[in-house]
């Protein structure tokens, strides 16, 4: 039976949510505050965390990032506020889901389904580990050439993603624009240089949140890229 653990501090609303999630055959234990909450998602084993935001002692955004620093379980985070969740999109923590309250119970069930079975997949499908490519708030999935920006997808040319790509199974390693336009382009093709920075800063707007500020691919000033992991 999976296990989820519910960290809201609100036990009208926890009971609610742990209701309907044992009415779908899930073993529900409750949280009511942060630090126990952090405490108990580090120590034992859960299939899945539904986080509220606000809580006492530790919050949820940091208790989101402490998980993630040691586990790939999903993360569904809960705000009553549209703000936070834009903020925690923006601070690339990982999380796997938003919902804001309130939100209907039903709606959770399904969430918390779908996200299950994903979860399911990604670790028994026996491909190779490099197919889907997850890093904070970005997922690649090169089998399918799709990308996603904390849960929300993003298209990307041909190129752009063959950049993207590469440069995020090759982190923490700097390469020269020509050495990414001769593996990303044909090397036959009549190019330039300036085609990767025009390449670069396409994907930075479509995966950053600051541009001016990249969380992902670093400039390394008068040599190249790195992709920061
Ligand atoms: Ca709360």
């Amino acid at each position: 039976m999976k296990k989820i653990l519910l960290i809201e501090d609100e036990i009208s609303i926890a009971e609610l949510e742990r209701d309907y999630l044992e009415l779908s055959g899930f073993e529900v234990e409750i949280a009511g505050d942060g630090t126990v909450g952090l405490e108990r998602a580090l120590k034992e084993d859960f299939d899945l965390f539904v986080l509220d935001l606000m809580l006492p002692g530790v919050d949820g955004f940091e208790i989101c990032r402490r998980i993630r620093e040691t586990k790939n379980t999903p993360v569904i985070m809960v705000s009553a506020k549209k703000e936070d969740i834009d903020k925690i999109r923006g601070l690339g923590l990982g999380a796997d889901d938003y919902i804001t309250k309130p939100f209907s119970p039903g709606e959770m069930v399904a969430r918390v389904k779908a996200h299950l079975a994903r979860y399911e997949r990604l670790i028994s499908s026996g491909a190779p580990a490099n197919d889907v490519i997850e890093i904070r708030g970005l997922k690649i999935d090169k089998t399918a050439r799709r990308v996603w920006v904390n849960g929300e997808e993003k298209n990307f040319t041909t190129k752009e993603f063959d950049l993207l790509s590469f440069l995020a199974q090759n982190p923490n390693h700097v390469y020269t624009k020509e050495e990414l336009f001769s593996k990303i382009w044909d090397m036959e093709s009549i190019g330039d240089i300036a085609t990767v920075t025009v390449h670069i800063k396409k994907i930075r707007e479509k995966i950053e949140f600051n541009t001016a500020k990249p969380q992902y691919i670093e400039t390394i000033w008068g040599v190249g890229y790195r992709f920061k992991v």
